[in-house]
């Protein structure tokens, strides 16, 4: 109670959402008791922030338009819920202080009509992606997808990096634990990878996460609810903040030094 009391001042909109949003009650009740935890344990860094402030951080919603990426169960479709959870995430990041730029904020994919014309759209909408990415500097990629499985058994959230990204498996790390104690439960661990065209051409904290099955019944039902969505849209602003307030505690020695 006193620790609520202390923060109950600096209450912010971001917070007050939260609790509105229903984010404390999750799919599971062992779910929803560790999230209570988490939160309230680092109440202060949900509401300040420090690490993010003055970031620019790009939220990447998979697919679009005529793509819709993966169809799950009962006809549902990848891009809307990666879009859906990239503006959560973006409204976060916000919040934080941070400069988003998403590379889509519509149901739209990025190929030209040049693109269309030749026949090369999806590679098309890789390279408008990355053209996105590459207008400015850039302090961390998110990219947001949902997996699917010939079997409906398969589930879990999943973080992927690129193989020899240092920075990207320490983001990756952290957002999969997070993951982990805030979402529909997982065995999955990071996943490395060598071949995905974003990751490849990104160098910095740059991740792909697969936020779910959609092929996966109960899944696909959570994912598809604006709380869950909220959920793994905090999850990942939770690791955001995590992975840049430990790149600055581990320069506090430095200064120290010199
Ligand atoms: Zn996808």
């Amino acid at each position: 109670m006193t620790t609520w009391l202390k923060v109950l001042p600096k209450m912010t909109g971001m917070f007050s959402a939260l609790l509105m949003l229903g984010f404390f009650v999750g799919p599971q009740s062992n779910v929803m008791a560790a999230c209570v935890q988490t939160s309230s344990s680092q109440a202060g860094s949900v509401l300040q922030t420090p690490g993010l402030a003055g970031k620019t951080i790009v939220v990447d919603a998979g697919h679009g338009g005529s793509d819709s990426g993966a169809r799950g169960v009962s006809s549902v479709q990848e891009k809307k819920i990666t879009l859906a959870v990239a503006h959560k995430l973006t409204n976060y990041l916000h919040e934080a202080g941070a400069t988003v730029v998403m590379t889509r904020s519509t149901d739209k994919d990025l190929a030209t009509e040049d693109d269309r014309m030749r026949k090369r759209r999806h590679m098309g909408d890789l390279k408008g992606r990355l053209d996105v990415v590459t207008k400015q500097p850039i302090d961390a990629f998110v990219s947001v997808h949902c997996n699917a499985a010939p079997s409906p058994a398969w589930h879990g959230a999943q973080v992927l990096y690129l193989r020899t990204n240092d920075d990207g498996k320490q983001l990756a790390t952290l957002m999969q634990q997070a993951f982990q104690q805030t979402l529909l439960s997982t065995k999955r661990s990071i996943q490395s990878n060598q071949t995905l065209y974003l990751l490849k051409r990104i160098e910095g904290p740059a991740v792909l996460a697969e936020i779910g099955f959609i092929t996966n019944p109960e899944e696909a039902h959570w994912l598809q609810k604006e709380s869950y969505q909220d959920k793994v849209a905090l999850t990942m602003y939770v690791a955001l903040n995590r992975y840049f307030e430990g790149q600055s505690d581990t320069q506090k020695p430095k200064t120290v030094l010199t």
